[in-house]
């Protein structure tokens, strides 16, 4: 150790903060200690195996579908889920979910890096597509409604699509690779909105259990540098870092420099959010929407029909703004959207930031 240590200093270089022995190797985001790549490792899958065990997101012989768009996210989260569950015999059957929503250039490309990721850590791969599902690939709905609205329609026909895989493969849960930035973020989106009804769930980590398949966040407190800059560098994953050629990303895009901005200052701004939006108490005058199905699939809705079938009934009926647009009184229309849960909001995905947990 002494000598590891002499060496050490003679480079010029500090020791781990952790270890004491080896060199330090980075400044870890989070804490901004320094720390060798081993003692890295360790703490970052000790951090999410402790995340795992104290809020029992699984239980021994579940089945558990992972959302894998191929991007550094869900990467890390199959092969560190892999690896925990091995190291700690959690018991549960992993699998790879897919969604191609059609966009060529972009997920056809993605999707290659998943079904490596599917040998690399011997996860069997479920995919489905927009256009089996749905009749319409992401590609053809921006040729018929533009560039304004289409995550709108990703975004919801991505939940639906979500839940039709996981019901195929027969799993008892999703886990999703939303991180401790996302979450902070639509904790501040949520706040900007005005929409109390997501705002009062964004922090669960678990969500869905009164739906048909609930989903959870092992990265619930895990930083975006961790995963993608240090992590998945490191440990030289293979992910996916394109963006969707049709990503606007204006509203969150702010929403995000803002969160990047007070890290910088403060790493612990983060949690700090995600602290703050757990805490939030919903008044119990707030009117939330009513589950129910909807009438003509048979989803989840709190409408007569829910809002993927609102927005293909518009698609099919070269009526592609309806479910959409709205009026022009739409600030006075908002508060009371919000209270009858009427109308569709935007909601983006996961792979450009998910308003919709
Ligand atoms: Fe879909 Fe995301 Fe692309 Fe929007 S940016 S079209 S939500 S994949």
């Amino acid at each position: 150790m002494e000598v590891a240590e002499s060496k050490s200093k003679k480079a010029g270089g500090r020791l781990c903060s952790t270890c004491n022995q080896r060199k330090a190797a980075l400044k870890r985001p989070k804490t901004l200690e320094q720390i060798c790549r081993e003692c890295f490792y360790e703490v970052f899958e000790e951090e999410i195996h402790q995340v795992i065990v104290g809020n029992q997101l699984f239980k021994a012989g579940e089945r558990i579908a992972i959302g894998a768009s191929g991007g550094k996210d869900s990467t890390v989260l199959a092969f560190v889920l892999s690896e925990l569950n091995r190291r700690h015999n959690y018991g549960l059957d992993l699998f790879l979910l897919s969604i191609d929503e059609g966009i060529s250039g972009y997920r056809d490309d993605s999707l290659q890096t998943v079904k490596r990721n599917e040998i690399q850590y011997g996860l069997p791969l479920k995919i489905v597509s927009y256009k089996d599902l749905y009749g319409w690939t992401m590609d053809e709905i921006v040729k018929v409604i533009g560039l304004k609205n289409n995550c709108t329609f990703c975004g919801v026909f991505r939940r639906q699509a979500l839940d039709r895989g996981a019901s195929l493969l027969k799993v008892d849960k999703i886990a999703t690779g939303h991180n401790a930035d996302d979450i902070a973020e639509t904790v501040l989106l949520n706040i900007l909105r005005g929409d109390i009804a997501r705002l009062s769930r964004c922090t669960l980590i678990t969500t869905g259990e009164d739906g048909p398949i609930p989903r959870c966040k092992p990265f619930k407190y895990t930083y975006e540098k961790e995963i993608m800059f240090t992590y998945a560098y490191f440990k030289r994953l293979d992910y996916f870092s394109t963006e969707c050629i049709y990503s606007p990303n204006a509203y969150r895009g702010f929403a995000r420099e803002f969160i990047k901005d007070l890290e910088r200052l403060r790493p612990r701004a983060i949690l700090d959010i995600i602290k703050s939006g757990e805490n939030f108490r919903i008044s119990t005058s707030t009117k939330m929407p009513e589950q129910g199905t909807c009438e003509r699939c048979g989803y989840i809705s709190s409408q007569k029909w829910c809002k993927a079938c609102v927005l293909l009934e518009g698609l099919n009926r070269g009526l592609p703004k309806m479910g959409i647009v709205r009026s022009r009184g739409q600030n006075n229309e908002r508060t009371k959207d919000m209270k009858q849960n009427k109308g569709t909001k935007n909601i983006e995905s996961k792979q450009c930031g998910t308003l919709d947990f």
